[in-house]
């Protein structure tokens, strides 16, 4: 645990809560079934690099029984019942879920790295929030889509990424069962814990066996699971490489697809911004989860005016930033997810330098054990510099200025991506003049990384298509008849 200005005593979150299993299966039609290779890996916590737990590894023959079970539980089970009976379910899911916060919170952070903080006030919460959401529609699909008739799209593949874990599974499945698909969900091979522990809540709520299948697996898993001719709609969320393939494996099928990808948002200050708020709203848009996340504000673009003063702002701000164990409730940058990822962010990192950009990193003692990187900024950064192009995924951030407002549109739209932006300013028209002109899916106005089950999220150009959250995550799990 360090940061330069504050010595505050840890405060660690017990673990007693979270019971870890030494090995897990595969939950496939609602019963835990040993992979037929009996291959298995390691899950790892990277606050420490100690070993977790022996996750099942499904392969094709086991991802056609997680296939069967889905199709077989939509067919003769869940297509029979009313929205308001599957309703129920989700429901009693959210409920369980809510009770055992605490112990998903622990299981999240243990698993994945990232600070208590944020799993036990964000991740656990909106995915608890989904699941009420969502729970809701259920009973009232003809209402949200009045005059079209719709039908559920039979079986949903579902791929979630190792930054939100359980949130992710939270976006994909409560829809997919709300409008009465079935299910099979390959999580990320670093983070399976809490997707297992998903799966016992599932049995807990006596979900008809079958209707949620859990995939654990890594390498050639989600392929099979994407390849499978019995699949009716694809969810992946995850990077744009992978995404591009997926998207090439559905040519010619008749598989509905949602990608939800890759992103390196712009966060625009204007001269006329609360520049503390926008301080804050920076370090919490890139440094969040270690930036972590899809729509991390990973560009930031600073009127020239006021540019010298944010950043020194900036650095004293990141002094006062606590990076460390990821279960201590002080921390504000917990583990990198893995020692592959910390690998790239350190690449990027060498390679900004031989850019020729500026690199501020505030001093810290770094644990010994466990991958850990600083808060990084870099000034100087020209535009076509890879560190200012491509998504790093850490707590990397790039800074650049402009003149006109103009010339911050021609630079924040010069991406490959569209996630979102951030846009700080005093003038409300500013903010409708810029948020109508970013080619961004999400546009945050004087603040950053807010998320309401309500409201949709989903990507323009290289971050995907389709929408998750809201009415518009309903439809990408039906079909509309007439
Ligand atoms: P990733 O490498 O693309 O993996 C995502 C998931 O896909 C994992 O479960 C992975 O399994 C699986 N997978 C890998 N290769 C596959 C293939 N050929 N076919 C089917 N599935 C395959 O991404 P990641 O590194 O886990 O996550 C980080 C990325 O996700 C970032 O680019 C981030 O921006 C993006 N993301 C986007 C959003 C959004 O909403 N737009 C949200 C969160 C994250 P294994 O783990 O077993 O390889
Ligand atoms: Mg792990």
């Amino acid at each position: 645990m360090s940061s330069t200005n504050w010595n505050l005593e840890p405060s660690l979150e017990s673990t007693a809560v979270v019971q870890i299993k030494a090995q897990y299966e595969l939950f496939i039609n609602g019963q835990w079934q040993a992979p037929l290779s009996k291959t298995y890996f390691d899950s790892v916590n990277p606050a420490d690099e100690s070993h977790l737990a022996k996750i099942a590894w499904a392969q094709a023959q086991d991802i056609d029984l997680a296939v069967q079970a889905a199709r077989s539980a939509y067919e003769n089970v869940w297509s029979k019942l009313s929205g308001a009976e599957r309703g129920k379910y989700l429901f009693r899911i959210a409920r369980l879920m809510q009770e055992k916060s605490r112990e998903l919170a622990v299981l999240e952070t243990l698993d994945g790295g990232k600070p208590i903080k944020e799993s036990r006030d964000v991740d656990v919460p909106l995915a608890c929030n989904h699941f009420f959401y969502y729970a809701g529609w259920a009973d009232k699909l003809q209402e949200a889509f009045a005059g079209r008739e719709v039908a559920a799209l039979g079986l949903a593949a579902q791929i979630t990424p190792w930054n939100f874990p359980l949130l992710m599974l939270a976006w994909k499945i409560a829809p997919a069962l709300a409008c009465g698909n079935t299910v099979v969900l390959k999580p990320a091979e670093t983070t399976s814990l809490t997707a297992l522990k998903f799966a016992e809540i599932c049995q807990e709520a006596g979900l008809p066996a079958g209707v949620v299948n859990i995939v654990t697996g890594y390498g050639d898993s989600g392929a099979a699971l994407v390849a499978h001719p019995d699949v009716n709609k694809i969810a992946f969320t995850g990077s744009t490489a992978v995404g591009k393939q997926i998207q090439k494996a559905c040519i010619g099928t008749d598989k509905k697809l949602t990608l939800e990808l890759g992103g390196k948002s712009a966060n625009i200050i204007l001269e006329d911004a609360p520049i503390d708020q926008a301080v804050e709203g920076v370090i919490n848009a890139i440094f969040f989860n270690q930036g972590h996340v899809c729509c991390a504000g990973s560009r930031l673009y600073v009127q020239e005016s006021i540019a010298t003063r944010v950043i020194e702002k900036l650095k004293f701000r990141l002094q006062s930033i606590y990076v460390g164990n990821p279960l201590d409730k002080n921390t504000d940058i917990g583990a990198i997810n893995s020692k592959k990822q910390l690998e790239t962010i350190e690449r990027y990192i060498s390679l900004g330098v031989e850019e020729g950009a500026e690199m501020y990193q505030p001093s810290c003692h770094l644990p010994a054990k466990g991958y850990y990187c600083p808060p990084t900024l870099f000034t100087d950064v020209a535009q076509s510099a890879r560190i200012a192009q491509e998504e790093i995924f850490g707590p990397v951030l790039t800074i650049q200025t402009f003149r006109t407002i103009d010339e911050v549109l021609q630079k924040a739209n010069n991406s490959p991506y569209g996630l979102a932006a951030g846009v700080w300013t005093d003038k409300g028209a500013r903010i409708f003049g810029l948020s109508s002109q970013l080619q961004a899916g999400v546009v945050w106005a004087n603040t950053y990384n807010k998320f309401d089950p309500a409201s949709p999220f989903g990507g323009y150009k290289e971050s995907g298509f389709g929408r998750e959250g809201g009415l518009h995550g309903l439809s990408a799990y039906l079909k509309f008849i007439n």
